[in-house]
């Protein structure tokens, strides 16, 4: 547990489900204030809030498609006018979609940059002029991928957005450092959620995963959100322009495991 959080707000986009509903409640029991926001699942983003409600926890349902600046803009007014401050913003909304490149249309590219990418500016750029108004230690949080480091052949656009993420945070840690406004990623393995549920219901597709990953088992969302608690928190106060892998080795190159190579 993390004392300094209490009280303290945060907006988790795409927190509705996997690793950004994981992180909701990992901060929701660190008694910070939560705005979850979703895209489409209405139900299960109230449901989730409802929980938190039930245990003694506050928390705000949002609507918003993180690539639409209006959207965006409404997510941090609706959070202002409900808790009146900003202390975290976790960039962690993002989608992928198999298209090898000679197939990819412009439009799927789009997508998942305007998503993934265009997303994290939007979220980023509202909440730093927040906290440059509020003249507080403010934190942003992006949700990246082991895919900000390892090349993903039909998912060029996907491997795109979160290699470009990586720069991006590190140019903005950079850039309000001197503000105290901390920017870190996390970098997620293969993790247990809805983006794999098809490849981890399916036997085949599952064991090739594992043979990627040295500690030989996905990852849970919670093991995620125990970074994001830590990134928000006063004991990561040092660290800014980071990216923390929660990989179970993945970007060991496991390959050169048992001393081949
Ligand atoms: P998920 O599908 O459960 O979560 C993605 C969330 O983003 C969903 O709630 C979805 O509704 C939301 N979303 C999609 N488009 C949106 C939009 N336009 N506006 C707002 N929200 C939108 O999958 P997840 O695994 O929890 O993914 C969360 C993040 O973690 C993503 O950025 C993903 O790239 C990253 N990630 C996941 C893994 C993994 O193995 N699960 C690995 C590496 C990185």
């Amino acid at each position: 547990m993390y004392a300094d959080l209490k009280g303290q707000v945060a907006v988790i986009t795409g927190g509705s489900s996997g690793i950004g509903a994981a992180i909701v409640e990992r901060l929701a029991q660190e008694h910070m204030k939560v705005v979850i926001n979703y895209h489409t699942d209405k139900t299960q983003a109230q449901a989730l809030a409802q929980k938190i409600q039930q245990a003694q926890g506050q928390a705000l349902v949002v609507q918003g498609d993180v690539s639409q600046e209006p959207d965006v803009d409404n997510l941090l007014v609706q959070t202002l006018r409900r808790f009146g401050q900003l202390d975290l913003w976790v960039n962690n909304a993002g989608v992928e979609d198999y298209a090898p490149t000679h197939q990819m249309t412009l439009k799927q590219w789009q997508r998942v940059i305007d998503i993934n990418l265009n997303g994290l500016f939007l979220g980023s750029m509202v909440a730093v002029n927040q906290y440059l108004k509020q003249g507080n230690p403010g934190r942003i949080i992006n949700v990246s991928s082991v895919h900000e480091k390892i090349p993903w052949p039909g998912f060029a656009h996907y491997a795109v957005s979160k290699g470009g993420g990586q720069m991006f945070t590190k140019t903005i840690a950079l850039e309000y450092a001197k503000q105290q406004i901390r920017v870190n990623a996390i970098a997620p393995g293969a993790i247990d959620t809805p983006i794999n549920k098809t490849k981890f219901t399916d036997p085949q597709q599952l064991a090739e995963t594992l043979e990627l990953i040295p500690m030989q088992r996905v990852g849970h969302p919670q093991e995620v959100a125990a970074a994001a608690a830590w990134l928000a928190s006063q004991e990561s106060s040092y660290m800014t322009g980071a990216t923390i892998f929660i990989d179970g080795g993945m970007t060991l190159y496991p390959q050169f495991a048992e001393g081949k190579g």
